[in-house]
């Protein structure tokens, strides 16, 4: 790798080897094949493994056909762990099946149950489906007039009334998070303010993919000369890493 770095190559030959090595397989440490990148099709119906959500028409995916397994791309870019603003003391680590017996958790945001990938802090018993960690931390939403921010929980009523939804009109548990504005005393289930709202990729300085890179071999990429270094590096050691775990698994 030193070799390669400190050789002469111009930046285009770099950016053609990015090119290459992210057209070629991918290793994801939730699954024993290698993955490829691929465009789902109309009609196709595909369920993303990682966060359990139906897969778009026409989304970057990574797929393994034998096992019918399938990524969406920044559910297969997500990081291993990160560091979330709900829970400082510990960071939450990306894990592929609940460890618990009952094979489900139940997520501390949206309080329903989960059978895939969470974010988890294993000691204190945090458990985050993938969308749900990458919740916005501020919204508009068109059942109120203001933005809405999001609350880990939510505080008793005086009168001892209970909250209910202003979009489901369903009773909203305490222990899960809320979107609401403090001011007007409204609040919403998370997933009933954010069933438009698309789950993005985590954004995170270190995160290779906050860069923006363009897959299509047509167009032009635009990235500082440190940046693709920077990207070069991270992906021939994710190659050397996923060359090892074959050679290790042989
Ligand atoms: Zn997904
Ligand atoms: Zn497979
Ligand atoms: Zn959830
Ligand atoms: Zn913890
Ligand atoms: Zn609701
Ligand atoms: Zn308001």
């Amino acid at each position: 790798m030193i070799q390669l770095l400190s050789s002469n190559k111009s930046l285009t030959t770099i950016c053609i080897e990015i090119r290459k090595i992210r057209k070629m397989e991918y290793k994801h440490f939730s699954h024993d094949h290698h993955l490829n990148l691929y465009q789902s099709q109309p009609g196709q119906n595909l369920l993303c493994h990682g966060c359990q959500t139906p897969i778009s028409d026409s989304s970057s995916i990574y797929a393994c056909w034998t096992c019918k397994f399938f990524l969406h791309d920044h559910c297969g870019n997500a990081n291993r762990f990160i560091k979330h603003p709900s829970h400082p003391a510990h960071p939450l680590i990306l894990i592929p099946t609940p460890t618990y017996c009952s094979g489900a958790f139940i997520c501390n945001a949206c309080g329903s149950l989960g059978k895939s990938f969470s974010y988890s802090c294993p000691t204190c018993e945090i458990d985050l489906h993938l969308n749900c960690a990458f919740l916005p931390p501020k919204i508009t939403h068109n059942s109120h007039p203001h933005d809405l921010v999001i609350s880990p929980n939510l505080p008793k009523k005086k009168d001892g009334m209970v909250y209910v939804c202003k979009v489901c009109d369903k009773r909203m548990g305490d222990k899960n998070w809320n979107y609401c504005c403090v001011g007007c005393d409204f609040r919403l289930h998370t997933f009933c303010a954010t069933n438009e709202v698309k789950p993005g990729l985590y954004v995170d300085d270190e995160d290779p993919d906050s860069v923006s890179v363009n897959r299509d071999d047509e167009q032009v990429i635009e990235l500082t000369e440190e940046e693709v270094i920077q990207l070069y590096k991270i992906q021939i050691l994710t190659q050397m890493m996923s060359n090892a775990n074959i050679n290790a698994n042989v």
